[in-house]
Parts: structure tokens; sequence; C-alpha cells
């Protein structure tokens, strides 16, 4: 699928560019989460580009998605984003144009299957659409602001999407067709139209330079054509899931909703570990690190849940062996999982122990709250408690309350969030005193600065001033 998309753009003129690192060097997010990410000072207008067209398969991270993970049939934190890109060339008619032949023709929709939206002022392309490429106006969708409407900031560039989704159940009729209805239909493809700069003032001029940014799913593709119920069952995620499953003696396919939940969380959470730690994240407790050390817990914390350790041996570390088959999954198309295999193993080994010990800590504190509780005759586990358990002993509030039940007890809810909220106010107050410590301002300069290369062994003096 992935080459399939790329050798269609090359062939219609489209430099095939390999995916850029998970770490961005846009200092604006932490973790690159779109295609287009790369390419972004192009289409500010910051950088010229070397060719007017590209295509890519762009390793993504998206951490909004992480509550999803394991409960939609279409969200991953980490995934593979195809898309072909114009940088001031091919416009609207003919993005739409390629993106209905590659969808239809190279990958074989049906046409009664494929619904589209588009922004709902965007006469110009429901006009395409229908007139163009002959789609049944009962199929072509108008949609508002938030679904369809792209802005990369309160001002610059932005204009109109226009996205393709997957109709599961077209013996369902035109009708009723409502996009937000996930039991149905999927969206896949996402072109965006980039032809406005939008002011302070919020007014919208024209772009002289028009462009095109994209983006289809992979896993959604792989979801569609092999036919499975979710991205998850896939052949890009399901051989982690299988393994992970046989570690605990579980069979997939009869396994309740609660342990698959839990097994989608390891399937995707290994694939995003993997590769952040191939470019170049460590855990740690802030920024990208504490993303890899938050996904590199929830994958213990559901191989306990779902009994791995109990099968395995409670010392027995699991991830790097359910990390062994992300690796190998991947490496065809990203050789350096391999090449970073040690490091990769290694990381997972000290997260998961240290993981370990905290949460055997935690456990026995509990076992403490709850001896007392019992003696006293309380039935709710205080707000405090649960904050304690949570902010000392990294004891997750789920864990507390899963214990809780199995002893017929329940966490005050109400408490722990107000202690959450204290929490997060006193931890704001930190970060707005000023750290006056060398190493505070070294790391908020690091912060700042992007990588740097040396030029010293060609160059002696350099106009770099840093202000
Ligand atoms: P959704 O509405 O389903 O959350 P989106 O509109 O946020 O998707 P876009 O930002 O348009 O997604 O990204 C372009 C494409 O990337 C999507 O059409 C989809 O195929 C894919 N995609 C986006 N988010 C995810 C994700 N979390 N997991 C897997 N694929 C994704
Ligand atoms: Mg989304
Ligand atoms: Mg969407
Ligand atoms: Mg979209």
């Amino acid at each position: 699928m992935r080459q399939k998309f790329l050798d269609f753009y090359a062939q219609r003129g489209h430099q095939i560019v390999e995916s850029a690192s998970l770490v961005p060097e846009d200092p604006t997010v932490l973790l690159t989460i779109a295609g287009m990410l790369p390419f972004k000072p192009i289409f500010l207008g910051q950088r010229s580009p070397e060719f007017k067209r590209a295509t890519s398969s762009q390793k993504c991270i998206r951490t909004n998605d992480i509550e999803n993970v394991g409960r939609t049939a279409r969200h991953q934190t980490f995934f593979e984003m195809l898309g072909n890109f114009s940088f001031g060339d091919y416009f609207k008619e003919q993005a739409i144009a390629w993106a209905w032949e590659l969808v239809t023709q190279g990958f074989g929709f049906p046409p009664e299957r494929l619904v589209v939206s588009v922004f709902q002022e965007d006469d110009e392309a429901y006009g395409i659409w229908k007139d163009k490429i002959g789609v049944n106006p009962k199929r072509i969708k108008r949609l508002g602001e938030d679904d369809n409407f792209w802005v990369s900031g309160p001002t610059g560039p932005c204009g109109p999407c226009s996205e393709i989704y997957y109709d599961f159940h077209p013996e369902k009729g035109d009708k009723e067709i409502d996009l937000e209805d996930d039991t149905r239909f999927i969206e896949f493809y996402n072109l965006v139209f980039m032809q406005y700069n939008r002011d302070l003032d919020g007014n919208l001029t024209p772009l002289q330079n028009k462009n095109i940014d994209t983006g289809m799913g992979l896993e959604r593709m792989a979801q569609i054509l092999q036919n499975v119920p979710n991205n998850y069952e896939s052949d890009a995620i399901f051989p982690i899931i299988k393994t992970a499953a046989e570690m605990g003696e579980i069979d997939y396919s009869q396994a309740d909703e609660n342990t698959k939940v839990s097994l989608k969380v390891i399937g995707d959470h290994m694939r995003a570990v993997a590769h952040c730690i191939t470019d170049g994240i460590r855990p740690s407790n802030v920024g990208r690190g504490y993303i890899l050390r938050r996904l590199i817990r929830r994958v213990v914390r559901h191989c306990r849940l779902i009994g791995i350790y109990e099968k395995q041996g409670d010392k027995t570390l699991v991830t790097p062996q359910i990390a062994e088959v992300a690796i190998a999954l991947g490496e065809s198309v990203y050789p350096n999982l391999r090449v970073r295999e040690a490091v990769i193993k290694g990381e997972l080994e000290r997260e998961e122990s240290q993981f370990l010990k905290t949460l055997d800590r935690g456990e026995q504190r509990l076992e403490e709250i709850l001896a007392k509780m019992q003696a006293s005759g309380q039935k709710t586990i205080s707000g405090q408690d649960a904050f304690t358990l949570y902010d000392t002993y990294g004891f997750p509030l789920e864990l507390t309350q899963e214990i809780a039940a199995e002893k017929g007890l329940l966490v005050d809810l109400a408490a722990y969030e107000v202690e959450m909220e204290a929490q997060a106010e006193r931890s704001k107050a930190a970060r707005e005193t000023i750290d006056l410590t060398v190493q505070g301002s070294l790391d908020q300069l690091a912060e700042q600065i992007q990588s740097t290369e040396f030029l010293g062994y060609s160059q002696l003096t350099t106009a770099a001033v840093v202000e």
C-alpha cells in the first residue's frame, strides 16, 4: 500500500521524500504529528522548495489520540501518514482527480463505497466532485470549520479540506449519511487546499502560491483492504498483539473487551516506543521523554492487567520480547529500528524494572491503607490517600480503584480530583517562578534552540548571531 501510493505520485512528477524523524525540526510541536510538518517551512514561505511536488510516508505520533487507542477502531498514537504535496504547483482540481483515481483504480475501492466531504463554503470543491468526477451528490457532504478547515495557527496559510470516507455498510443507502457514525464510515484520506492567508483580524486573502497537503492513514487503508474490524487487527500491528497474547496465554479471538483493549494498547504503544527510541528520544520526566515514559508505563501496566507477568514469572521483563516483534515488523522500511535494537531493548528493560518496583511499593502502601480501613470499618479510600499513591508511588488511579473494587471498596473520586487540581496549580506556580540555576537556564535555552551544525572545520567565521 505504501509503495503503491508513493509510486502513483512518483509517476505523476512527485519527488519521493523519506520519512523525517519523529523528533521534528519545528519547535512548536513535541513530535511529528502529520506528513506536512517537515514541509512546513516551505508552506510558510520560509524555505524555497527544491521540487514542486513531493510524496512521502511519514511516521507520526499523536498523543491527543492516546485515550482513543483500543477504544475506537481507527486511532493509534503511532501511525504512518501517506501524503502528496504541491508547493505552488497543481491545485484543487488536479489533487481531487488524482486522489479519486488512486483510490478507485489504484486501490480498487468501488465508488458506491465512498463518501466525500467538503468545507461547507467550498462550492468549488463541491462542483469538482460532482461535475468533474461524477460523485453522486447524495454522497458529498458539506462539513463545518472544525472538521474541514485547516489552519496552522491563528494567522498564516489556511484553507478548506476535503475528506474521503469508506462506507462499510453501503446497503444502508444514501438517505441518512452521518459521517460521525464510525460503525459505518471511516475517514482515510484528507486533502487540504491551502489557498488563503489569514491576518490578525481574521481576514482571508487568497495566497499567490496555492499549496496542496494531503494525508492518508496507512493502517486505516490496511483495515479496509484486509477486511478486519479495526486498525489493530491489520498486519501492521496484529503480530505484536498476537505475541503479547501468547505470552499471557490468551486466545485473542475469545478474549473479553477489556483484554482486547489492553492488547491493542500494547500493540500500538510498542510500535510508538520502538520508533521514538530509534529517533533518539529517551525516557525522562520532561517533554518528549515524558511522553515516551508514559507510553512504556502504559505498556507495562496493561501487561500486568492481562496477567502476562503471572504467566511469565514475576521477575521476568517482558517488554523487550514484545519490542522485538515491533522491530521485525518495521525494519524493512525503517532499518534503523534494527540498528538501534540494543538501545530499544536496554531502555525498555530499565524502565520496565523501575516501574515494576514503583508498582510494588505502591501496592505495599495500598495494603497498609486497606488494613487501616478494615480496622476502622471505613468503605471509601480517601482522595488524599489515592492521590499520594499516584503522586508519590506512581500508582495510577485506575489501579487503586481496581484493587479497591476487589475488596468491595470505593475511591473518593471528587476528593481525588480536588487534590489533582491543587497539584496542577502547584506545578503551574512552580513553572511561573523564574529558575535562576545554571542548569535551569541551560535547560530553557536548550529547549529553545534546535540542533546546530558545527561549521568550524570549513569556516572560521560565521554570520550566526544568537539573539
Ligand atoms: P479523525 O477525524 O479520524 O480523528 P483526523 O481528521 O484527525 O482523523 P487528519 O488530521 O485529517 O486526521 O490526518 C490525515 C489522515 O491521517 C486521516 O484521514 C487518517 O487516515 C490518518 N490518521 C489521523 N489520525 C490518526 C490516528 N490517530 N491513527 C491512525 N490514523 C490516523
Ligand atoms: Mg483526529
Ligand atoms: Mg477528521
Ligand atoms: Mg481529517
